[in-house]
């Protein structure tokens, strides 16, 4: 086995590991030898929206909540989230403390979760709660900072994911008057107009506005008042891909994630969460046509996997996470021979007290 990194550069988040030292096969072998050598210590946990050079070695795959809670259930003392920063911090708060949570690289983020930084958010609620006497419930989605989960525990709120939003939202309605939706405005808006709230009664705050861009008055009359985050992936999408495509085969059936915008969740023929879009296509009579908007990964693996259905995506552009693509076979080599050094990086650690709120937003959200 080759020596990955000196002392000087095992610390660093972005391990050294040049082909001249090791070609791409080298690498993915070694995985394999390495994967094998610590089954006991180490559990490999691959996101959906991973590659499939990736994808091969995982334990386990699906959505980051799934991930997480799975983890918390296994003994293994080290768990590598092949997946992004927010993700890795969900196992974090859900595990236990003798369990570390390694993050391949460290600069996989997410362009979503870094729309709502700790500042802005309090900034955003003071001036918000300053603004009507009626009591506002935070919410956010799951794709966010361990300081933003902490944020809406501490204040009466909670946290959803693109499948339970509904109820989540619901619920939230019982507790206050107005909602605060964090930090995707798009799945914020698609669940609320569903549940029957107007676009009018919805007003975007956008933190990089004097006071959100918000007057008192429009705060006092807004149900709902939506983050200004998107998912720059999911974003891509628009209503003239669909349009194209049911020109070209009007037999195709649209699916698309909640995360994409308004318009075109109105004009698909379905939207759902990711385990819902993979449930969609499993079910669906062989011959059926898809066109899916989501992450390519995903839709790729979906159409290799079902060979008897045309499955496409909707976009004819690579809608590509490029943060979850940073975590390349070469990081997770260098994860792994670091383990079974004794000298594991990129440990993924909250802080105590936002653990604390987190887990019980996090709780809060399992109870509903
Ligand atoms: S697909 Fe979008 S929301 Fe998901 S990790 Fe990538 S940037 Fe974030």
């Amino acid at each position: 086995m080759l020596n990955l990194f000196d002392e000087n550069t095992f610390d660093s988040h972005l391990p050294q590991i040049s082909e001249q030292d090791c070609t791409d096969q080298q690498v993915l072998d070694q995985i394999w030898e390495l994967k094998k050598e610590l089954q006991d210590k180490v559990i490999l946990l691959g996101h959906h929206y991973q590659s499939d050079d990736i994808i091969q070695y995982a334990d386990i795959t699906g959505d980051s909540l799934k991930l997480s809670q799975k983890a918390a259930q296994l003994n293994n003392p080290y768990t590598v989230f092949c997946g992004v920063h927010f993700m890795a911090e969900t196992a974090d708060i859900l595990t236990r403390d003798d369990q570390d949570i390694i993050l391949p690289d460290r600069n996989a983020g997410c362009s979503m979760a870094d729309m709502a930084n700790d500042d802005e958010v309090h900034k955003a609620y003071d001036y918000l709660t300053s603004c009507t006497k009626e009591k506002i419930i935070p919410i956010t989605y799951i794709n966010c900072s361990a300081k933003l989960k902490s944020f809406v525990g501490k204040h009466d709120g909670t946290i959803c994911t693109s499948s339970n939003a509904q109820k989540i939202i619901k619920w939230a309605f019982e507790q206050g008057q107005k909602l605060l939706f964090f930090p995707d405005q798009h799945l914020g808006r698609n669940t609320c107009y569903d549940l029957g709230i107007k676009l009018d009664e919805m007003v975007v705050y956008n933190p990089h506005q004097v006071n959100g861009g918000l007057t008192p008055e429009q705060i006092q009359k807004a149900k709902v008042i939506l983050w200004y985050g998107f998912c720059s992936v999911h974003q891509g999408f628009t209503k003239e891909h669909i349009i194209n495509i049911k020109k070209e085969s009007p037999d195709t059936i649209v699916i698309v994630h909640p995360e994409c915008s308004f318009d075109v969740v109105q004009h698909a023929d379905d939207s759902g969460s990711t385990a819902y879009i993979i449930d969609q296509v499993e079910k669906a009579a062989p011959g059926t046509q898809f066109a899916v908007g989501t992450e390519i990964n995903l839709v790729n693996r979906l159409a290799q996997k079902y060979t008897n259905k045309t499955i496409k995506s909707l976009s004819p552009y690579q809608c590509l996470c490029t943060t979850m693509y940073r975590v390349r076979p070469r990081w997770l080599l260098a994860s792994l021979n670091a383990i079974k050094e004794g000298r594991a990086f990129n440990i993924i650690k909250v802080a105590e007290e936002d653990k604390h709120y987190a887990r019980m937003a996090l709780n809060r959200m399992l109870e509903i």
